[in-house]
């Protein structure tokens, strides 16, 4: 990749988040829309059968695990995937260096990394 692209693709910074459409549970044929097979539903009019909830690639839920292939054709751009694995990687790495413990309800995930990075610094 260019280098002062990827300098300025740092410096944003930009990230590639964990979203349906990177996800080995979600199914898309066709488009944008499809369905993923990790939650099922029954269906309020339609009482064929249980169906996969319907989604949308840029959606995203906990039950995210990476389909490596999809991730992969990511190419260059890998380095921005920010998976779970890796923030929750940061999280751990923070608790140990900064004793902080992470509120669930009131933190979001990237901005308690950012905080704890801050304590870190102090
Ligand atoms: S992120 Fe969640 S909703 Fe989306 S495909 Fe994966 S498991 Fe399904």
């Amino acid at each position: 990749m260019d280098t002062n692209k990827l300098a300025a693709l740092k410096a944003l910074p930009y990230v590639i988040n964990p979203v349906c459409g990177l996800c080995k549970h979600g199914k898309f044929p066709n488009d944008d829309w499809g369905s993923c097979e990790a939650t099922k539903y029954d269906h309020l009019k339609h009482s064929d059968a249980t169906r996969d909830i319907s989604i949308h690639k840029y959606g995203s839920c906990p039950n995210f695990e990476e389909e490596p292939k999809r991730v992969g054709m990511l190419a260059r751009f890998q380095e921005f995937f920010e998976s779970p694995d890796k923030l929750w990687q940061e999280v751990a790495e923070a608790w140990k260096r900064t004793g902080k413990q992470f509120d669930k309800v009131n933190n979001r995930l990237d901005t308690f990394i950012a905080e704890l990075n801050q304590v870190g610094k102090k």
